[in-house]
């Protein structure tokens, strides 16, 4: 097996990427940084989210397994002290492919277009944190006029990311959809958007025009880029999705409570 190695760059990262590539060595794996079978994490999600967008054009081709240097995480699923057991997985076991859906971002300007695929979500706000303004369409509908501090679209995967600090609702990455959530709307009489989150099946697609004179901020997952000059941006469920391997089950759920509400025993 041919496998790549990410880790976040702090010492105990490290530390746990030394101790992978010796184990791994003992199993017969080999260290391909160009065209590895599976793709591993060190570190958290954020790492996951760097491994992704590392490998993000094999991504028909690899899987993906995060080890988390503290909590567990929503993709990175195995703890530091649970290597050598992954590493014994990896040589004897065949794994479950699971399969998330990803986001496409195609965003159009003047004189380009370009299209970005996100593991979490896409995030729109004005450059310098002033208004940011735009027109939603759905399915080529018109669907309001959005006035606030920006909007976020999720994947079901990333629906426990930054759309759940919005109020989005956590979706099971099984659906394959995508979810628009609005940062601080002005709603009064003049400017009115839903005002909540909207959930859209992967046969819908949403665009977004702001001003072109705009000067925007656009996230992808960890990355964030500055553009001028963008006339119009289409949103919708990707065609390809990225894949996990599971040598155990830890299911959706038990992940959300986990992170979000603990055991519940005081
Ligand atoms: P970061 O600002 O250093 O960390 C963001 C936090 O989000 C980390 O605790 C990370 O977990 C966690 N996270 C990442 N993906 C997640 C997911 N799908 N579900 C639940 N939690 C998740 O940034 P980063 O580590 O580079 O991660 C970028 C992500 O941060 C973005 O994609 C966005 O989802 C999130 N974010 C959230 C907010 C917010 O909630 N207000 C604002 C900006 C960005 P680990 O500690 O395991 O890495």
């Amino acid at each position: 097996m041919k496998y790549a190695l990410l880790d976040r760059g702090d010492r105990l990262s490290r530390q746990l990427c030394e101790q992978f590539h010796t184990l791994a060595k003992d199993k017969g794996f080999t260290a391909d940084d160009n065209s590895p079978d599976v793709v591993i994490s060190i570190g958290g999600d954020g790492t996951l989210l760097q491994a992704f967008h590392r490998f993000k054009h094999r991504v028909e081709e690899v899987s993906f397994i995060g080890i988390h240097t503290g909590h567990l995480g929503f993709y990175a699923d195995w703890k530091k002290d649970e290597i050598a057991d992954l590493l014994e997985l990896m040589k004897t076991t065949e794994p479950r492919k699971i399969q998330y859906p990803l986001l496409r971002v195609e965003i159009q300007t003047h004189s380009s277009s370009a299209v970005y695929i996100a593991l979490n979500e896409f995030s729109l706000k004005s450059e310098d944190g002033s208004t940011f303004v735009a027109g939603i369409h759905i399915n080529d509908e018109p669907f309001e006029t959005f006035r606030g501090d920006g909007i976020v679209i999720s994947t079901p995967s990333g629906s426990t990311g930054y759309n759940k600090s919005l109020g989005g609702a956590v979706i099971h990455p099984s659906l394959e959809a995508l979810q628009i959530t609005e940062m601080a709307s002005i709603n009064n009489r003049v400017y009115r958007t839903l005002g909540s989150p909207v959930i859209l099946p992967k046969h819908h697609h949403c665009d977004i025009t702001p001003d072109p004179e705009d000067e925007l901020a656009i996230g992808i997952d960890h990355l964030v880029l500055e553009m001028s000059g963008v006339r119009s941006i289409v949103c919708k469920v990707a065609e390809e999705k990225v894949s996990f391997a599971r040598y155990r089950p830890y299911p959706f759920w038990n992940r959300v409570r986990e992170a979000f509400i603990g055991s519940g025993k005081s």
